[in-house]
């Protein structure tokens, strides 16, 4: 018998249509010899959403994504919906999809494949065998805190204010998530904060702290948030499993992401506690090559693998979209965005049609 999973699909803007076809196609192909049964169901959301329903995140896109096992997110945005208000924009899809599934945990691995090592700004030896995940908290921090805003002035003076906060109750679930993740991996977590300064990192130490004592076979070590943007670059291959809130995360996601150097080739997931998650290419739309078939869809696939490894449990199947993924690249096969000496320059549909053959 095999299992039955409902997968959401939302293509959404730009290259997103082109290279979820590959997604798709690739988990159709997968699932079966690993005894798994795709229900997919496409929805709206983002701009296509906007000139559809008016909404970036029609209440029914939502509906859907609530009762289904995973959702499976192309990219947003694009120029033709930049002017409209804030709370109209494309973007706004994804701060919907992330409050309404009480998407907390953001994970964004930045792995240097071996194929691709020149994509990197950084020397062979410095980045050769970089394989790291950041754990970064989504859903609290500085960018929710309250009090925040612009005050009114005081003897002539406005004030700006954001508030970074977070409770016992987020600490522990994101380092959950940390200590969970770290124990599939090499069993190393780096908790990354700024508790030389900040109070609410020293409550976030304590805490994760604390927690180490439930997962005895995680090495727990802790950092400083400008340390660590520096170790990043300096020796990025001490770390395995980095944990750490909203702000810094956002930053250090990045600038571990950038390490690997090919935008097109980064996969991530947001998870929420036991409930339906979000997977999605970290890149966004890229409108500029929209609709030219040159998108590399291997994030996109990638994302696949994590919905498969993450969302439902299925690391086996999870393993067989990596291996081909990295299959066709020993192959030479390459999009624009990779492509290197000795390589051949394909295009999306044409990359979907090669990882089939080696599934
Ligand atoms: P982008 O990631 O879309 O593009 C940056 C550059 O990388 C572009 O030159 C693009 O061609 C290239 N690129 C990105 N993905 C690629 C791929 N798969 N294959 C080959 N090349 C690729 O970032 P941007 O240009 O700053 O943003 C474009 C739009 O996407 C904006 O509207 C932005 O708000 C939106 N965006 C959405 C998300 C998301 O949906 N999660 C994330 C970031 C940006």
């Amino acid at each position: 018998m095999s299992e039955r999973y409902k997968i959401a699909v939302l293509p959404g803007d730009g290259i997103g249509p082109e290279i979820m076809a590959v997604g798709v196609a690739v988990l159709q192909a997968v699932g079966p010899r690993h005894g798994l049964d795709f229900e997919f169901v496409e929805a709206l959301a983002g701009g296509a959403a906007i000139d559809a329903t008016g909404e970036p995140l029609p209440v029914q896109t939502l509906e859907l994504c609530r009762r289904s096992d995973a959702v499976y997110l192309g990219a947003v945005g694009g120029p033709q919906w930049d002017t409209l208000g804030a709370d109209k924009r494309p973007e706004r899809a994804l701060l919907g999809l992330r409050a309404g599934l009480g998407l907390f945990a953001n994970l964004r691995p930045a792995i240097v494949l071996p194929q691709l090592i020149d994509a990197s700004t950084l020397k062979r030896e410095v980045i050769e065998g970089v394989d790291i995940l950041v754990v970064r908290e989504l859903i609290g921090g500085i960018y929710f805190g309250q009090p925040k805003g612009i005050f009114p002035e005081i003897k002539g003076v406005r004030r700006g204010v954001n508030t970074m906060s977070y409770s016992e109750v987020e600490i522990e679930r994101i380092g959950r998530v940390a200590f969970e993740s770290a124990r599939k991996r090499k069993g190393r977590l780096c908790s990354v904060d700024k508790a030389n300064v900040l109070e609410v990192s020293q409550l976030w130490r304590e805490k994760i702290t604390a927690l180490a004592r439930e997962y005895p076979d995680v090495e727990l070590t802790h950092m400083y948030v400008d340390n660590c943007a520096m170790q990043l670059v300096r020796w990025p291959k001490q770390f395995d499993t980095i944990v750490t809130g909203n702000l810094f995360g956002d930053i250090l996601s990045d600038e571990a992401a950038m390490l690997t150097g090919s935008i097109g080739m980064l996969p991530s997931a947001s998870l929420s506690r036991g409930g339906t998650g979000v997977f999605e290419p970290v890149h966004g739309s890229a409108p500029d090559i929209a609709g030219q078939d040159k998108a590399n869809p291997l994030a996109q696939v990638l994302s696949g693998a994590m919905l498969l490894r993450y969302g439902l449990g299925q690391p086996e199947a999870a393993d067989a979209i990596e291996r081909a993924v990295g299959t066709v690249l020993d192959q030479g096969w390459r999009t624009g965005d990779i492509a290197g000496p000795n390589t051949q320059v394909i295009g999306c549909q044409a990359m979907g049609e090669k990882l089939l053959t080696v599934l």
